[in-house]
């Protein structure tokens, strides 16, 4: 048993539960919209949802409510909500599981959202691998429109909303989020130049609210249990809730596990995803998905809420943990994350578009034993060239993996150039002896 009370993940830990509507109804699905609709003010449950303390899921942790408040007030023309679903951080996969296997959850998170902030019609930008995701989520909408939970005139109370589900086309960036919103609109899912923000001029130049999927599915729960409920779990007042940790690598049991923010990542990785596989020790761990900076067995007892985790060189991120036993090449670690990074930049600015592929050809020529001392110089130069100096947040993203293995395994590099050196040094003899 569980030692914490799951919330999000509740239903479907129940045996047998499909997400079907009836069953979604019959764990008390749909109570927290008809508590609110047209009976609570829109206003009062932005005001519930600030109370509660609930951040933003997806990476940045922005509070949700305060979000929805930067949204012009009397704007009278169509407001949007985008429910971004296009989870590619690799090691997080919380938001599929969500989705897929309790989508009503989400469904009705979306429409307190909308209600909220004055929208009819809200978009899944849903990841466009997400088949399965996106053919169950068309299904729960068409149940949710049929029961009259969508559509015109929700619940018979005079509101109307539409939700549609889009699949983008596999990029990275567009789970950034003015990317979305440009492949949204059918071009080229490119971020836009910030500001102006998406809550005064998103999709089509409207007002318009981003959420990640696991924020939006905490909704019809502080609905139902009140923001003072919400806002005791986990480490209050900054890190309030649960969150679903996706626990990778070399443990025992890989997977989501959800539990209240704040346990520490020694709780989480030895307790429930069983320890390190086949028993060896830990050396590395990612605590919030591949662009947060990795750390180290020293951090084993810092706990897993916003703060703790920055206090520690790190970030919360997505919530993807991919953990790593003794043995690892840490050089290689960073080169398979930084050949990602490459391969998804965007190609809008060139210290992202440039530096990736220097980043990738100095990682590859240190890893095949041709490096130099000074590669490492140029490593951190490139880096510090990229970090704050882009578009969007890819940049300081991308640099995160190599920078945080220099600060803790700068010895590996070292001895790969080492080696590299003492090569040459036997080559030279033996070119010079054949001339
Ligand atoms: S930082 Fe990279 S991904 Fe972001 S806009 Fe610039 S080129 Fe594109």
């Amino acid at each position: 048993m569980p030692k914490h009370e799951p919330v999000l993940l509740k239903n479907m830990l129940q045996p047998g539960y499909t997400g079907s509507l009836a069953e979604y109804e019959r764990a008390g699905g749909y109570q927290a919209l008809k508590k609110v609709v047209g009976k609570v003010a829109p206003a009062d449950v932005t005001a519930m949802v600030i109370k509660s303390g609930l951040r933003g899921r997806g990476g940045a942790g922005f509070p949700t409510g305060v979000k929805w408040g930067f949204l012009p007030k009397d704007y009278q023309g169509p407001k949007y909500l985008c429910c971004n679903a296009d989870e590619s951080e690799p090691g997080t996969f919380k938001d599929r599981q969500l989705m897929e296997r309790d989508p009503h959850q989400v469904l009705e998170g979306i429409a307190l959202a909308c209600y909220a902030i004055g929208s009819e019609t809200a978009y899944i930008y849903i990841r466009g691998e997400f088949v399965l995701g996106s053919r169950i989520l068309d299904k729960a909408v068409a149940e949710a429109r049929a029961a009259g939970y969508l559509g015109r005139n929700i619940l018979g109370r005079g509101i109307n909303l539409d939700i549609w589900v889009h699949r983008g086309a596999g990029a990275y960036i567009c789970g950034e989020e003015t990317a979305l919103l440009e492949s949204l609109e059918g071009k080229r899912g490119l971020p836009r130049v910030k500001p102006p923000f998406p809550a005064t001029s998103g999709l089509y130049g409207k007002p318009t609210v981003i959420n990640n999927v696991e924020t939006l599915a905490n909704l019809p729960h502080i609905v139902n249990r009140g923001p003072e409920w919400f806002a005791s779990i986990g480490s209050p007042p900054k890190s309030a809730g649960t969150r679903i940790f996706c626990v990778s690598g070399h443990v025992k049991r890989p997977g989501n596990y959800e539990v209240p923010m704040g346990v520490t990542c020694r709780e989480l990785i030895f307790e429930h995803a069983g320890g390190m596989r086949g028993d060896k020790p830990l050396k590395a761990f990612i605590p919030g998905g591949a662009s947060a900076p990795f750390l180290t067995p020293d951090h084993l007892d810092v706990k897993l809420d916003f703060e703790s985790v920055a206090q520690a060189g790190s970030m919360l991120g997505s919530g993807g943990v991919t953990v790593m036993e003794e043995g690892t090449d840490m050089v290689w670690a960073a080169l398979r994350l930084m050949e990602f990074f490459h391969h998804e930049s965007c190609g809008k600015c060139s210290p992202c578009r440039e530096g990736s592929s220097w980043l990738v050809q100095t990682l590859r020529r240190i890893l095949a034993k041709r490096g130099r001392m000074e590669d490492l110089e140029t490593l951190v130069q490139l880096c510090n060239n990229i970090a704050g100096r882009t578009v969007c947040a890819f940049g300081d993203a991308e640099v995160a993996p190599i920078l945080s293995t220099l600060k803790y395994w700068r010895p590996e590099y070292e001895a790969l150039i080492r080696e590299a050196e003492a090569q040459r040094a036997h080559e030279l003899p033996m070119a010079a002896a054949r001339h």
